[in-house]
């Protein structure tokens, strides 16, 4: 048998080994931090620890799918299906889905999701007759987010002097009302939102002490992956957990902390050593993923954050191939010179296609990529994004099954009650909704035994009759049958425009993937619920990753997501895409230190990614909310050192700046450093079409010169303009100089070695 210990270094086997008592290992990226957690997992059940009383917690559903997949590999048999691993949302839903009747929850609750939760926010913000330009849901959704991921509900919001300021600034005076109406009407509807799950749980173990006990009684170990990414809300949730036995695992690194604005906080880990008398801490120092160059590249960026706890990172494998620089003139340029890359690679050193991920900032930058591989044949799958489940025709279908097990909840019955239609309008329901806030009824218990309108009562007659369906059959048969007898699919079937046909194959899709659900044995071990109620729950907590079937590691396709989805993963080959000012950093850090060093350690996750090669790409222009606008290179593109970069530049020399990507006109794969001539013709095919800003990515300046610097030497920096050196300090490698830029951006430290700076 395949012997799980064998291979770890010491500081590994030391973590794995420590029985009882709470332990942190705070390292770097790819140091086996994962590894270790998961090995740890194997070992107590090695040990007699029994599968059920293990509690293992991550932050995406593919972390928690690999972290399984790691612990039944090391265990070589199947007892690994009786633990408790997955992400904070779904043990906790789960948890809930058994106690929320204890809070005045049905135990078949609706878990909403962003849309649902505008939706919700619109309809109250309307009722109150305030502006919504003003009260976006969006904003407001963020606002109430927030409080409940730092615990505050709304009764301890209203006292919040500090939230009441910020809400006064913003002349937002009536969140706190919003809140309290959103709060009632999620509860009127039976529903939670995502935040919920974990506020909810919190005010679970918080309120009923035997509850509490129950679950402190049944986890003697409770683990956590990436804890530097914990909220206000998490923290609280593992403590009181693992209070009584203390066998607390985390493990993280404050490095790649990258989820502050939804209220995540670094002082977790610090905290963890005062919470608890005797913390074990064990330091990961050697990485195993990435080449020795891309853990340079990754060390130098990140040591530009002043905010770390020290740490060493160092490898012992190859010094690998250097990191690639390129820029391209347009996004779509970007998606065809990515495109290029991968298939180049692929016939030179026969990569596969899983062997590449894409990584960007933001979900909307996929398209450029996503239309270039397809140009290619390259497959490939997007994962986040806009999902499958909320095209219009799959939530209303959705809509449906929802209401069947939940009619609590208005939302969704507002959402189908005349879909397909069926001759009941608008001022119909409005009346049912003004009766239910009037009696203090859901509108289901306004119709339920008689409404007064033949339409309305078929139609209350007919989701009773799905609801019969509920104890005997399963999901499939229940769904199957509402498509049919609600004339949804017909519908569908009859509109024969190419949309139409979409919409009937989505529809499809999803009825195959419910069946798929009903025919797949229980993963979770404990009961196998093929109800429409878990299936339900199921898919709600399928937001990071669509439905994946299979192990991931099967289907050869280039991966492509965002940074935030990428935490933890590795890949042979990353392009790391769209390194822009303001895009990346986003300009919403652009002027603020903390947001700054947030966007930096991003960017540590994304180069981290990458076990052997490493590119880093970004556009002169793109469009951006509908116009072009051109861009800066990143300031992190220059906090790579020269000495690991190849820079690429591709340039299309005459196109219109608006017209259709003609993709790649002049690839000029050349070290620009050490080519001149080169670069000058670059340059001048940057320049060539007019009204494009011109952006030279290399340094008009080397380590050498940056000898010749001295204090009180004028010199000219691209972005900050004219300056005076005042101070000089580090080697000769390393030199800072601290160089006051006067008025507008007042002293500055800059680093001589990446700086465009040109002494004057
Ligand atoms: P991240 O910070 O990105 O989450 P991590 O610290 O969790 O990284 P892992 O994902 O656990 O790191 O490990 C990185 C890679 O190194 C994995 O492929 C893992 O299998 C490998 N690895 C870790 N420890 C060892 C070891 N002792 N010997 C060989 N390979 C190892
Ligand atoms: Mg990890």
């Amino acid at each position: 048998m395949y012997n799980y210990l064998e291979g770890l270094n010491e500081p590994q086997r030391v973590a794995v080994e420590h029985r009882d008592g709470p332990i942190m290992i705070i390292a770097g990226a790819g140091s086996g931090k994962t590894k270790v957690l998961t090995t740890r997992i194997a070992h107590l059940m090695k040990n007699g620890v029994d599968a059920f009383n293990i509690l293992a917690l991550t932050f995406t559903n593919k972390a928690a799918a690999e972290m399984k997949e790691r612990v039944e590999k090391a265990l070589g048999n199947s007892e690994a299906r009786n633990l408790y691993i997955g992400t904070f949302h779904s043990i906790f839903a789960r948890i809930l889905r058994v106690e929320a009747p204890k809070l005045g929850y049905p135990s078949n609750f609706t878990i909403y999701d962003t849309d649902d939760a505008k939706g919700v926010i619109k309809d109250i913000v309307k009722q109150m007759n305030l502006d919504d330009k003003h009260y976006k849901p969006a904003y407001i959704l963020n606002r109430i987010s927030a409080a409940k991921n730092g615990l505050i509900g709304p009764a301890a919001y209203r006292v919040d002097s500090a939230i009441q300021m910020e809400d006064a600034k913003s002349q937002r005076h009536r969140m706190a009302d919003i809140y309290d109406a959103y709060t009632n009407q999620c509860f009127k509807n039976g529903a939670m939102d995502f935040d919920d799950l974990l506020f909810k749980m919190h005010t679970l173990l918080t309120t009923f002490s035997d509850v509490l006990a129950k679950y402190q009684q049944r986890f003697h170990y409770v683990l956590i992956d990436e804890y530097q990414d914990t909220n206000a809300a998490q923290y609280s949730i593992i403590k009181l957990l693992g209070a009584v036995r203390e066998n607390i695992c985390v493990v993280g690194d404050d490095a790649q902390s990258i989820y502050s604005f939804r209220g995540a906080t670094v002082q977790n880990i610090l905290q963890f050593q005062d919470d608890y008398d005797d913390v074990k801490v064990v330091k990961l120092e050697q990485n195993y993923r990435s080449s020795q160059n891309i853990i340079n590249v990754a060390n130098n960026v990140i040591g530009n954050n002043q905010h770390q706890i020290p740490k060493e990172l160092w490898t012992s494998n190859k010094e690998g191939e250097k990191i690639m620089l390129a820029r391209t003139m347009t996004d779509n340029d970007e998606g065809k010179f990515v495109a290029d890359a991968i298939k180049e690679m692929q016939m030179r050193n026969h990569y596969a296609n899983k062997d590449f991920a894409i990584l960007y900032r933001t979900n909307a930058q996929s398209r450029a990529f996503e239309e270039s591989l397809r140009r290619m044949n390259i497959p490939y799958k997007l994962y986040g994004g806009v999902s499958f489940y909320q095209r219009k025709e799959v939530k209303d279908y959705l809509a449906y099954l929802r209401l069947v097990v939940n009619t609590r909840d208005e939302e969704n019955l507002k959402r189908i009650i005349n879909v397909p239609a069926r001759g009941i309008g608008n001022t119909t329901v409005l009346k049912y909704i003004s009766a239910a806030n009037e009696h203090q009824r859901t509108v289901w218990e306004i119709i339920e035994n008689g409404s007064g309108n033949p339409k309305v009562d078929g139609f209350v007659q007919m989701i009773k009759g799905f609801q019969s369906m509920l104890e005997s059959k399963n999901a499939y048969d229940v769904a199957f049958a509402i498509g049919k007898y609600s004339g949804l699919v017909a519908e569908l079937y009859n509109d024969k425009t190419v949309e139409g046909l979409a919409r009937y194959e989505n529809v499809q899709e999803l009825l195959n993937s419910i069946k798929e659900f009903t025919e797949t044995p229980d993963e979770e071990g404990e009961i196998l619920d093929k109800s429409l109620g878990s299936y339900l729950q199921q898919i709600s907590l399928q937001t990071d990753v669509e439905n994946n079937k299979g192990k991931e590691e099967d289907i050869d396709v280039v991966k492509l997501m965002t940074i935030h989805s990428a935490k933890g993963l590795e890949f042979p080959c990353v392009f790391v895409v769209g390194l822009e000012e303001t895009l990346f950093p986003s300009s919403m850090s652009l002027y603020d230190r903390a947001g700054l060093e947030e966007e930096r350690r991003l960017f540590y996750v994304a180069i981290t990614r990458a076990k052997e090669r490493l590119w880093v790409t970004y556009a002169n222009s793109r469009y951006r909310f509908g116009t072009l606008v051109n861009n800066d290179e990143s300031r992190f593109v220059q906090e790579i050192p020269l000495a690991y970069l190849d820079r690429t530049f591709t340039g299309a020399s005459n196109r219109p700046q608006n017209g259709p990507a003609k993709g790649v006109s002049g690839m000029l794969n050349q070290n620009f450093d050490k080519v001149p001539s080169l670069k000058k013709l670059a340059d001048k095919l940057a320049t060539s079409t007019a009204s494009q800003k011109v952006h030279t990515p290399s340094a008009d300046f080397t380590a050498d010169d940056a000898g010749d610097m001295s204090i009180g030497m004028k010199v000219e920096h691209q972005k900050f303009g004219f300056g005076t050196i005042l101070t000089l300090e580090g080697g000769a490698n390393n030199r800072i100089a601290g160089i006051d830029f006067g008025e507008g951006h007042g002293v500055k430290k800059i680093m001589l070695n990446y700086a465009k700076l040109k002494i004057v």
